[in-house]
């Protein structure tokens, strides 16, 4: 029987472009459909800011490879000067001298220049906007049912959340997603005025709604922005943009309260990412390991990374190992 593609992925995020664009290499023909009108899934830029993540560290060996290939250039966080600390009392410190995220790696543009980037090299195999609403194997090969037809494949990746994987029908251990909890803010300003006060731009605060705060300004410093993480559950309060917005004038002067420009993106509310169950904060990274892969069934979200998992460099790792057990079975 011939089937409309050799390997069908589910879900167009870093873990199933990478892992498209390498099996295209190898030879096979694949199929990726994505259930948004726009690749990358969590990672996310707007105008140019990360609303997904922004960091990769030095030891992620493999987006640092990817960055290469793709001669994307990453640059250090902005990690010098001051810490401001807020009490969950309102009481404001700004003596602290340490950086929590120094050492992180950004892009420039944001981390969809990669997704951008990987998904340009799919053309036609990449739909957008398509859904899957149920997956079945049988033993000749599995039906993928879309919103908007059905495609017939050897074999099926899920590059998901296992959470995700569990809405089509597929038995998978239930993991929480990394991050999915999680919203995001963006705010952006003429310049990096907190600099000039010798603030780092770094502010962790037990009042918030935005728990943790850091520069993320473009490297040439040409604009400034601030972006902060919403304590669980604050960004789906309706005066949150209101409240956030307040606080950044509390923590780092009046100027902070009134941007050019304010992006956010609240995770926890996004079906395509998260679950209610992901609405439950975290007591802290999971415990992630590699999901076996069924006769014609692999998994290959970054949730199912046998390292690194949850992280970009998880994502990477999944399809790597995902990439092998293809080809594996291709040879067999
Ligand atoms: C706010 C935030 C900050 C983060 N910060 C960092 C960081 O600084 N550094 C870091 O390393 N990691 C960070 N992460 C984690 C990182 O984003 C993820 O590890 C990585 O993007 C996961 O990629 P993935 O391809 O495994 O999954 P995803 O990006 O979730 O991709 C899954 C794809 O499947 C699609 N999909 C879902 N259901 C269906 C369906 N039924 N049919 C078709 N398609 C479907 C989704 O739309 C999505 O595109 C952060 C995440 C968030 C949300």
């Amino acid at each position: 029987m011939s089937h409309d593609s050799e390997v069908c992925i589910i879900g167009a995020g870093l873990a199933g472009l990478a892992l498209a664009c390498a099996l295209r290499t190898g030879g096979r023909t694949v199929t990726v459909l994505e259930a948004r009108n726009r690749p990358g899934g969590r990672v996310l830029s707007q105008a140019g800011h990360d609303l997904g993540p922004s960091w990769i560290w030095p030891q992620n060996h493999r987006m640092l490879a990817l960055l290469d290939r793709l001669r994307l250039d990453a640059f250090p966080q902005h990690a010098t000067g001051r810490l401001v600390f807020e009490d969950a009392a309102g009481a404001i410190r700004r003596d602290l001298d340490f950086a929590t995220m120094g050492g992180a790696l950004r892009i420039d543009g944001g981390l969809a220049r990669v997704t951008d980037a990987l998904a340009g090299e799919l053309g036609g195999s990449l739909r957008l906007s398509c859904p899957v609403r149920g997956v079945t194997e049988d033993s000749t090969g599995v039906t993928v049912s879309t919103a908007h037809d059905t495609i017939r494949a050897d074999r099926v990746v899920l590059a998901l959340p296992p959470r995700l994987a569990a809405r089509l029908g597929v038995i998978v251990p239930d993991v929480p997603t990394w991050m999915a909890g999680q919203a995001k803010l963006v705010a952006t300003y003429p310049g990096p005025f907190w600099r000039a006060q010798g603030l780092s731009g770094d502010a962790i605060s037990h009042r918030g709604p935005l728990a943790e705060i850091h520069d993320a300004s473009p490297s040439d410093a040409g604009t400034g922005a601030l972006f902060g993480f919403a304590h669980p559950g604050a960004a789906r309060d309706p005066g949150f943009r209101d409240a956030a917005l307040a606080q950044l004038g509390r923590l780092f002067g009046q100027s902070a309260a009134a941007p050019d420009a304010l992006f956010v993106k609240d995770w926890s509310i996004d079906p395509d990412t998260a679950t209610p169950a992901d609405q439950t904060p975290l007591a802290g990274h999971p415990a992630y390991r590699a999901l076996p892969p069924t006769r014609r069934l692999t998994f290959a979200g970054s949730e199912a990374a046998p390292e690194n998992g949850g992280f970009l460099e998880g994502a990477l790792a999944a399809a790597e190992t995902a990439y092998s057990q293809l080809m594996h079975v291709a040879e067999t």
